[in-house]
């Protein structure tokens, strides 16, 4: 998978389309990651004690990664990334402008 934790991703389709957000945890296995603030779904929390509210809290699902394209820190678009091999380093870099990312 090419998006890593901390990427600042772009929603390509679904319900959140066209939204963007950064890439709080990555889950390889599945090829889903989960990014603040997109697919959330409201969760109903009952109360734990006699007398307490009970709450809605927001939280977020996790997503396919081939929903979201990477956001380019340089260009500022949503791209494709490639690597560029410099030595022993292996970069991972934004098709559009080389930038590194
Ligand atoms: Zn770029």
């Amino acid at each position: 998978m090419k998006i890593i934790k901390n990427d600042t991703v772009k929603i390509l389709s679904g319900k959140d389309k066209g939204k963007s957000g950064k890439v709080l945890k990555v889950f390889p296995k599945d090829g889903k990651i989960l990014v603040e603030n997109i697919n959330i779904f409201k969760k109903h929390i009952r109360p734990k004690k006699q007398g307490e509210q009970g709450q809605i809290i927001d939280l977020s699902r996790p997503i396919y990664a081939n929903k979201a394209a990477i956001i380019c820190q340089s260009c500022g678009k949503a791209v494709k990334t490639g690597y560029r091999i410099e030595g022993k380093i292996k970069s991972r870099i934004c098709k559009k402008c080389q930038a590194k990312i």
